[in-house]
């Protein structure tokens, strides 16, 4: 769901907006709406019966050892509320992530704990993956769990607290970069309505084409979390474990894929759809298409993240490195962030686990730019 309708803000001359600034202002300015009521509850099992099932499968569980898988209680959750299919039942492998609490409760408390200090430092605090600054709304706000307009009501309320003198002076600028988000959300949103083609072509068609290089070899190592660049390591490694990814790693590792290994964007995209909870086609594909400098308001191609200062400016102690990539744990911040640079006898010596850096930075980057240059008919060396 969305506050705004994707046909419903346009430009005076009448079209779709492709920059988000000029969205966010009209965005911003018209009114919203309430949030819904709650949905009727008829037909739905009532809180007793299912109470009961619960009881019952608690009951299976601690008689089986503490495994909910006996199946006396399936049984029993079958004849309170009819059979409920089972992942494998419906096509899909058991996940590797552990992801968090699902549904509405948990995703009002997740609201309620992020506003109730985190949204007044977002602006300042959102782009360093060790710190919990973020909502880590997406994947409720993906499935509806919680509504945006109930969100973004909450984040009114916010505001008015931030424009008190209980807060410091910034904090309705913090507030109102995260309502920033929920606009960029819903900026892609219309992107995608209005061009649902991008779901598999750049939005942006560069003269001549881009010929991406797309060494398998690569892409894979990139998946696995071994490129041996440990900010990209770290965010692909967060991936597979929880299913989620950090925005600022997220935009750092979709540099890399497109940039440093000049991989299509469509491999990190099917990658990221895979494995994220939150996967959100029309963010996912805003996401890659920005960072691939293929789509609406994107990253311009001659903006190419360096890992290794990404790394060092976001996570200087290289506490969310450690957290991920055990191999460095036992190593200094600054080792870390010069991993790059040093010798192979020094590797070897610091963490003989971890890879040496499968591409050369300096030298991808030039590429890259090279690349591009082609893409746009222009003359590589000039
Ligand atoms: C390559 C790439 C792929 C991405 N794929 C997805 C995706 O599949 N699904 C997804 O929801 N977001 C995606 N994002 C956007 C962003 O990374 C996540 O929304 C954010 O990290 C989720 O964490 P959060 O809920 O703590 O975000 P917060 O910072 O707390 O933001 C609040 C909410 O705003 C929305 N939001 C935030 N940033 C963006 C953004 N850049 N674009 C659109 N909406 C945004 C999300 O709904 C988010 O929950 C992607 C970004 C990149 C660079």
């Amino acid at each position: 769901a969305v506050l705004h309708d994707p046909d419903a803000i346009r430009t005076n001359a009448g079209d779709p907006y492709s920059v988000y600034s000029y969205y966010w202002k009209k965005w911003t300015d018209r009114a919203k709406g309430d949030p819904a009521p709650a949905p009727a509850d008829e037909g739905l099992a009532d809180e007793a019966t299912l109470s009961a099932a619960v009881d019952a499968l608690g009951d299976g569980a601690a008689a089986d050892g503490g495994e909910a898988t006996a199946e006396a209680p399936a049984e029993a959750v079958d004849a309170a509320v009819g059979h409920l299919p089972t992942l494998d039942d419906l096509g899909f492998a058991e996940p590797d992530a552990e992801i968090g609490s699902a549904g509405t409760e948990a995703a009002r408390e997740r609201l309620d704990e992020f506003l109730d200090e985190a949204v007044f430092a977002y602006e300042a605090e959102r782009d360093y993956p060790a710190r919990e600054a973020t909502s880590r709304l997406s994947t409720f706000l993906k499935y509806g769990e919680i509504g945006v307009r109930e969100a973004y009501a909450a984040t009114e309320e916010a505001m008015a607290e931030a424009e008190s003198d209980a807060r410091p002076e910034d904090a309705p600028e913090q507030v109102e970069e995260f309502q920033q988000q929920l606009a960029w959300r819903e900026f892609y949103t219309q992107v995608l309505f209005h061009n649902p083609e991008v779901v598999t072509a750049n939005y942006k068609e560069y003269e001549v084409g881009i010929e991406w290089r797309d060494d398998p070899e690569e892409i894979a190592a990139w998946k696995r979390g071994e490129t041996g660049y440990p900010i990209v390591d770290a965010g692909m490694r967060q991936l597979r474990e929880e299913a989620f990814m950090h925005n600022r790693v997220r935009m750092i590792v979709a540099s890399f894929l497109t940039k440093d290994l000049l991989a299509d964007w469509r491999h990190g995209y099917d990658h990221f759809r895979e494995k994220l909870a939150d996967h959100d086609t029309a963010n996912d594909n805003g996401g890659w298409q920005w960072a691939a400098s293929t789509g609406t308001d994107a990253q311009p191609y001659f903006r190419i993240f360096n890992p290794m200062t990404q790394g060092e400016r976001y996570d200087p102690d290289a506490e969310y490195i450690k957290e991920h990539v055990p191999e460095l744990r036992g190593l200094d911040a600054d080792l870390i962030h010069e991993w790059h640079e040093l010798s192979p006898t020094q590797r070897a010596n610091a963490a003989p686990k971890y890879p040496a850096p499968i591409v050369d930075h300096s030298e991808r980057r030039e590429e890259a730019l090279a690349m591009y240059k082609r893409a746009r008919g222009e003359d590589p060396d000039e």
